[in-house]
């Protein structure tokens, strides 16, 4: 069986998947500006013997064919390498050595795995029927990323399935999990002026109260969430920051600043709140004399994992770990820019927990402490080994013998 001698070959490629992670995550990069980390991708696949690769496909993306003997579909698996304007925190011996920046949301870990991935089967290609092709992107955490430019690139175009791995702490490591439909929220962004007339506090009708227009605006746009929309679709409006006045007691301030997210699935309900976000702070600026300047801006799209590829992913890792290690995950409101490649091609992305209450890796992503226990790199690369086994190797062999029972 092919998926068994590959896993030998990955476990025994551990320690040194490890040491791509440590030398990754000691070296971070941030988004759109990952040039070491570029080039530590390509010399290392070109170390394994990767002749057809592309460079800076949709600016700074990285793509690496690997064609079996035979035909067969071509399956794309996709790893984000930009690290985060964060201070590192962690103490860790290979921890950060560029001051300001961090590996803090696990993309070291994708990388080194898909990388594990690419050096295991560049030395079964032989047995191979179809193509894996190793997407890896840059500039996945700011806008507007590396993966809409990739996709916009054509680096699906050849692709019949695409699938990609997240891990996630601090979830006790041991778990797969998967998530069927909606997986991750469209992640959007708001800011607003409202400009009123500035004044002395003790002559509160000379003056237009920008504070109390901003508090009017704060409280009455929670209504889009509670009356407005369809209770049964997801949706948050958060203000995440009020700003006005200099600190006196006795002035009126003349301007406030908001600024905020939206989180949505629904296309429609995006639509509405967008929309909402702006007639309804018009309109109370309007009735209290204020004037206001609205910017909405679009992240990604809604992650949307396709049905029947998701139920495969569920069954293959089901088969390849027990099902006390693979579950079912409810979707959550953080946003990724893998929705751009499951709009064009049919594919999941799935999660590998990464946390260890024992070990204190107990932090979110996005933390300066954050960590993942390493073994996850071995258990996300036998996640993608099951999924060629499946596509280039069990579903040849399965089409080959339904040709010959029907003739
Ligand atoms: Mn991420």
């Amino acid at each position: 069986m092919a998926y068994s001698k590959w896993e030998a070959a990955l476990t025994a490629n551990y320690e040194t998947t490890v040491s791509w992670r440590r030398y990754l995550h000691e070296h971070p990069e941030p988004s759109f500006e990952e040039w070491e980390t570029r080039a530590f991708i390509a010399k290392t696949l070109k170390s394994f013997g990767y002749s057809e690769i592309q460079e800076n496909v949709g600016g700074g993306g990285i793509v690496a064919y690997l064609r079996g003997k035979k035909a067969g579909p071509t399956i794309g698996f996709r790893a984000d390498f930009d690290a985060l304007r964060i201070q590192e925190a962690t103490g860790l011996a290979f921890a950060s050595k560029n001051p300001g920046v961090m590996h803090a949301c696990g993309h070291d870990g994708h990388t080194a795995t898909l990388l594990s991935v690419a050096k295991v089967l560049a030395d079964f290609q032989e047995s191979l029927s179809g193509t894996v092709k190793f997407i890896f992107q840059h500039a996945e955490e700011v806008l507007p990323g590396g993966g809409k430019s990739m996709v916009e690139a054509g680096v699906l175009d050849d692709v019949d399935y695409v699938y990609g791995l997240h891990l996630r702490s601090p979830l006790e490591f041991g778990k797969v999990t998967y998530c069927s439909g909606y997986a991750m929220a469209a992640p959007d962004f708001f800011e607003i002026k409202i400009q009123g007339k500035g004044g002395h506090a003790a002559h509160p009708d000379a003056t237009v109260d920008s504070v109390l227009v901003a508090s009017y605006v704060v409280n009455q746009l929670q209504s889009i969430i509670s009356r407005q929309k369809d209770p049964m679709k997801s949706g948050v409006v958060t203000f995440s920051t009020l700003k006005a006045g200099d600190g006196a007691y006795n002035v009126i301030a003349d301007t406030a600043f908001l600024k905020g997210t939206v989180r949505t699935f629904a296309p429609e309900l995006r639509d509405l709140i967008e929309e909402k976000i702006s007639s309804m702070t018009k309109s109370i600026c309007e009735a209290h004399g204020a004037t206001c300047e609205v910017t909405y801006t679009r992240g990604y799209p809604a992650v949307y994992n396709h049905e029947e590829e998701t139920k495969l992913l569920a069954e293959l890792f089901t088969e390849t770990f027990g099902e006390a290690s693979v579950e079912p995950t409810p979707l959550r409101m953080g946003g990724e820019d893998f929705a751009y490649y499951l709009q064009e091609k049919p594919g999941s992305f799935f999660f590998v927990n990464s946390g260890n209450k024992e070990k204190g890796i107990i932090y979110p992503h996005h933390h300066p402490k954050f960590d993942f226990d390493e073994r996850a790199l071995l258990l996300g690369g036998k996640c993608f080994l099951s999924i060629v086994d499946h596509y280039l190797v069990d579903k040849q062999k399965k089409t080959i013998k339904e040709t010959v029972s029907n003739q």
